[in-house]
């Protein structure tokens, strides 16, 4: 944990110099159209600055950059070692200035300052070093040919990629794009949500500084509406990489189809199980898993243990260790090092929030935590983790994401049952299972359509393994090697011998 105090962090935030301008061709620069929105803080509802709301006239520049970038081969034909020690200095320049990101970040959406220092920025860091590690140890194949030809399958970049990330994890998110589809020679627009640009808009700048090209990654704040309609609608964008939510990532299927079919890669929602049997090796771990599974980052996670499945004979004695866990988990200043729990992104994610506890009393389900907003008095927007006993699959708090620290508890009879309620939803991002049992552990993990299992475990895994959903989750994989194929295009080249 950090050295600084609350007053250090206070103190810094107050001199904070915050760029809220679009990033085109190596500058900073106002939308087109003059438009700004304000930039408000969830901690305390303070204004941090004003955003370029940017629109079609800058997407069409940015793109127009980007491509021309990318023609000019002087980041798309550079040598493999060379992008990679570009992209090493750029993972330096963000680890160098970790603490003004990690205080952007948690200012612009709520996240505690011991979290974004701790956790999003190594890492950020580590999703830029590990892919530019990783390109100058890739090989292309030689095809089985006939002894007269020779058949050469190569990569090669798509050209312009077009980012669209969430606002829950701002900088990790855009990190898991960046890595690989700059490392593989690719150009990019980069469009940061609305509700937390300002680590996206801070990291333009210091991919420049690191050496990698103006025009290489160009970063457009503004709505989803505006800048991200026209992004996914461009005829010249080859291929558009997204996070965010079910709906809108099926608006951008739509968007590609009614456009140039660019590639669309997709990772979206969860309503993930935490699957507890008797045979968990070790209750109070489990206990203490769940409730870290649904009150980090405020439950604003996309793997959220949101559903936990619990084998009806320990139900009465698991779910109090639950309620007991959870405790340790209280919402709080974020910007105080010991806070855990912090605001939620905005006004309009708590409205949301509460709506989805009022649901959960209206369709019977027992509140044995939590429930209630809190720290109002500082114009911050805080809920208390939240624990719904008695729920049903089929309520709503079970079956649709609510982004937000609420777990619903839902019990299971046979191992049959909680594989058939765990896979009862649209979303199939992650899941876990706690059980002694190996066979289980095996058996379970295969019949979950999750595209992440972990074992005696809630959460867990680093750059070395892919990342992404079955289902409406999504398609394609984030991180590992795997990560390339969404930024890369597939060549058969047949020379005649
Ligand atoms: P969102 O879909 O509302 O917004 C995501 C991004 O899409 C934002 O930048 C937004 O401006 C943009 N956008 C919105 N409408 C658009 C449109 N019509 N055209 C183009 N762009 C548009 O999602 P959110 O509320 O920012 O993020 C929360 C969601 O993200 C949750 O569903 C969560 O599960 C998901 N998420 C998934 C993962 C994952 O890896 N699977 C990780 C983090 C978050």
């Amino acid at each position: 944990m950090t050295e600084l105090t609350r007053a250090d962090w206070e103190e810094r935030a107050s001199r904070l110099r915050i760029e809220g301008r679009a990033f085109i061709q190596g500058e900073y620069v106002e939308a087109a159209s003059g438009d700004t929105f304000d930039c408000i803080s969830p901690v305390d509802g303070r204004l941090l600055c004003k955003v370029a709301s940017s629109g079609e006239a800058d997407a069409m520049r940015a793109v127009a950059s980007a491509r021309a970038t990318f023609d000019s081969g002087l980041w798309s034909r550079l040598a493999p070692v060379e992008r990679k020690q570009a992209m090493i200095r750029f993972a330096e320049l963000i680890d160098a200035h970790a603490e003004e990101l990690a205080l952007l970040e948690t200012l612009d959406m709520g996240k505690p300052i011991s979290d974004s220092l701790n956790v999003d920025l190594p890492c950020a860091v580590d999703a830029i070093r590990w892919s530019a590690e990783a390109i100058d140890k890739v090989y292309d194949e030689v095809a089985a040919t006939p002894h007269d030809q020779l058949g050469l399958v190569t990569r090669e970049p798509v050209g312009v990629v077009a980012a669209i990330v969430p606002w829950n994890f701002p900088l990790l998110m855009t990190c898991w794009k960046l890595g690989p589809a700059l490392a593989t020679g690719n150009s990019v627009v980069l469009k940061p949500s609305e509700r937390s640009p300002l680590t996206a808009i801070r990291l333009a700048q210091l991919a420049c500084d690191a050496g990698i090209p103006a025009g290489v990654l160009n970063v457009l704040p503004g709505f989803g509406h505006s800048v991200g309609k026209a992004l996914a609608l461009h005829m010249d964008v080859d291929t558009l990489v997204f996070t965010g939510s079910t709906r809108t990532a099926k608006q951008l299927l739509i968007n590609s189809g009614e456009s140039n079919m660019k590639r669309v890669w997709l990772e979206a929602g969860g309503k993930s199980p935490n699957i507890v049997f008797a045979d968990a090796p070790d209750l109070q771990a489990a206990a203490e898993a769940a409730a870290g599974a649904i009150a980090f980052n405020q439950g604003e996670v996309c793997t959220a243990g949101s559903r936990l499945l619990v084998e009806r004979s320990i139900k009465d004695k698991f779910v109090p260790m639950v309620v007991e866990a959870i405790k340790a988990w209280k919402p709080g200043n974020p910007l105080d090092p010991a806070t855990n729990v912090g605001a939620l992104v905005d006004s309009q994610q708590l409205d949301i929030v509460l709506g989805y506890i009022e649901s959960g009393h209206a369709d019977g389900a027992k509140l044995v935590a939590g429930g209630k907003r809190v720290l109002e008095e500082t114009g911050g927007t805080y809920v208390e983790p939240t624990i719904f006993d008695g729920v049903d699959n089929a309520m709503r708090i079970a079956k649709e994401e609510i982004f937000g620290p609420v777990l619903s508890v839902i019990a299971f009879d046979s191992e049959e049952e909680a594989v058939a309620i765990a896979n009862d939803t649209i979303y199939g991002l992650a899941a876990a299972v706690w059980t002694s049992n190996l066979s289980r552990a095996h058996l379970v993990g295969k019949a979950l359509r999750a595209g992440s299992v972990w074992i005696n475990q809630y959460d867990g895994g680093d750059m070395t393994a892919p990342f992404g959903g079955f289902k409406q989750s999504g398609n394609g994989r984030d991180k590992s090697l795997h990560a390339f194929d969404k930024y890369t295009e597939l060549k058969a080249t047949w020379i005649k011998l």
